[in-house]
């Protein structure tokens, strides 16, 4: 076998940093291939797409000067050593080279006010630096830029850090064989990590030792809002990449630009166009490229087999496979979503349905408890019922209010009910990429039955999100006057929104 056909003979020098960091984290990019860039590591590619450019380089080190020769974005491997990975800069000195590496975050500080590196930089830039060497450059040393304090700190590459990097590699090609670690239990280190709403370390701990902990779990923290999700409807519109940028153009002019670098998903509504770069450009940085009808129904998206995520399928087919596992996620759903139906008629009702609201709080309360599927889903339909027997009375317009007489489906009956199937079209096929994404399959479901084409997990983990992402857009634009009557198309064959309506929602 190859070094190219083994992953496991080169590990990459950054996954030795995340290996000293959490070794689960290293398992999750490594193993997995799962990442989440979050605001510290778009900043940090930040930092390291400025040493390509010497102008905007930080106050240290600059551009080539008094003849120096800098190399920089240096790739190189060692089949020994085992190791490969792209150094950020390698500068002459008097009669040898030195190695930089840059970091978003600070040095540690000692108790005198001196600093030092954190041990998974040092454990990385000693790595380079050995790198550099078995390919026949003579080192003075490394040095760490941390971008935060504007400080250089000195690695001091000892036998000691030698031998950590080695053992490091060893460490990592056995875990690579084995399954996924256990997550750290309250440790500050998650609070920073950016796998840390995939990887719930609570609530992972929590479902693997049910019994032994106790306590309230902590919500994950929120990325700061920031992912774009581009949405096309015209099919005059033409999309294609310059450079780092996604272009989307009218008759060969453009009519808006997106930095590819914050854009999560994009939607393509009926015949718009797009290049080939673009379908490349999805697939190399796992974007969600969804498409949906006209009429807004969910057609499909674009997938890539380049993500594993063997371990989170392991664990989502034996939670689909055992009833009493699959019940105890589920019932939690539906009781989240019945909670969800409840708040919102809280928040809208003019008139509170206090009957309905107290049902729905005892609907909660038995969803927990089901014994069976088929209880749960006579559950939620019962709670269905009611919510939407109230939703009119959260409608000021009553044109809108007037035509809803619940819930219908292929087709929706009126403008309410078009404008709920686009809402919950466009979430499943949010959730669809967000599994899949993350190594999930999107088909095996827990409680919507596996079919032909229909994404059943994306459908189970919606319903708690129906409520307050779909049904609250709908209500906000009736009641904001953002969409009229005259934004829908209606026919015996059902009722659709118009260019207007799609451009409204
Ligand atoms: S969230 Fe915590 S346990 Fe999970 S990968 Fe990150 S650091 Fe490790």
């Amino acid at each position: 076998m190859t070094g190219e056909e083994n992953p496991l003979s080169s590990i990459p020098v950054r996954r030795l940093q995340n290996y000293i960091y959490c070794p689960r984290l290293m398992y999750f990019q490594f193993v997995e291939n799962v990442f989440v860039p979050n605001a510290d590591v778009m900043e940090g590619k930040g930092i390291h797409q400025h040493v390509d450019e010497p102008d905007l380089l930080p106050e240290y080190p600059v551009a080539v000067e008094n003849g120096r020769k800098m190399i920089r974005s240096l790739a190189l491997s060692d089949p020994e050593l085992g190791i490969h990975g792209v150094l950020d800069l390698l500068r002459e000195e008097q009669d040898s080279w030195r190695v930089f590496d840059y970091k978003r975050g600070a040095p540690l500080r000692n108790s005198d006010g001196t600093v030092r590196p954190k041990e998974a930089d040092a454990v990385q830039l000693c790595a380079y630096v050995m790198l550099v060497e078995r390919n026949g450059w003579r080192i003075s040393g490394g040095s760490i830029y941390y971008a935060e304090t504007k400080q250089m700190v000195e690695v001091t590459c000892s036998e000691n850090l030698r031998e950590t990097v080695r053992q490091t590699v060893d460490e990592i090609r056995a875990l690579a064989g084995k399954t996924m670690p256990e997550p750290l239990h309250g440790d500050v280190r998650c609070l920073f990590c950016s796998l840390y709403p995939v990887c719930l370390p609570e609530e992972s701990l929590f479902w693997k030792r049910q019994k032994k902990l106790s306590g309230v779990l902590r919500p994950p923290i929120c990325e700061e809002p920031g992912d774009e999700v581009i949405v096309i409807q015209s099919p005059d519109i033409y999309l294609s990449c310059r450079g780092e940028m996604l272009v989307a153009a009218r008759k060969g002019k453009s009519v808006s630009t997106h930095p590819i670098h914050r854009i999560r998903s994009i939607h393509l509504f009926g015949g718009a166009q797009f290049s080939t770069q673009v379908l490349h450009l999805c697939l190399e940085r796992h974007l969600n490229l969804s498409f949906f009808s006209p009429a807004g129904r969910f057609l499909g998206r674009l997938d890539t087999l380049s993500i594993s995520g063997l371990d989170s399928r392991h664990g989502q087919y034996r939670y689909a496979e055992n009833p009493h596992l699959a019940l105890m996620i589920t019932r939690e759903m539906i009781a989240g979503k019945i909670q969800n139906q409840r708040t919102i008629l809280l928040r809208n009702s003019k008139r509170r349905p206090d009957s309905v609201l107290a049902e729905l709080k005892n609907l909660k309360q038995q969803a927990r408890y089901a014994e069976s599927a088929e209880e749960l889903l006579g559950i939620e339909g019962r709670a269905a019922a009611l919510y939407f027997a109230s939703f009119p009375g959260m409608l000021t317009e009553r044109s809108f209010a007037e035509r809803f007489q619940g819930r219908t489906r292929r087709p929706p009956r009126d403008p309410v009910n078009a404008m709920l199937s686009l809402g919950y079209s466009v979430l499943s096929s949010e959730i669809a990429g967000i599994c899949a994404s993350l190594g999930l399959d999107p088909a095996c479901g827990l409680l919507h039955v596996p079919r032909f084409g229909r994404p059943a997990l994306a459908l189970d983990l919606m319903e708690e999100f129906r409520p307050l992402i779909a049904d609250s857009v709908v209500v906000s634009l009736i009641n904001r006057n953002e969409i009229s009557p005259a934004d829908f198309l209606e026919a015996s064959t059902g009722c659709g929104l118009l260019r207007s309506g799609h451009q409204a929602f």
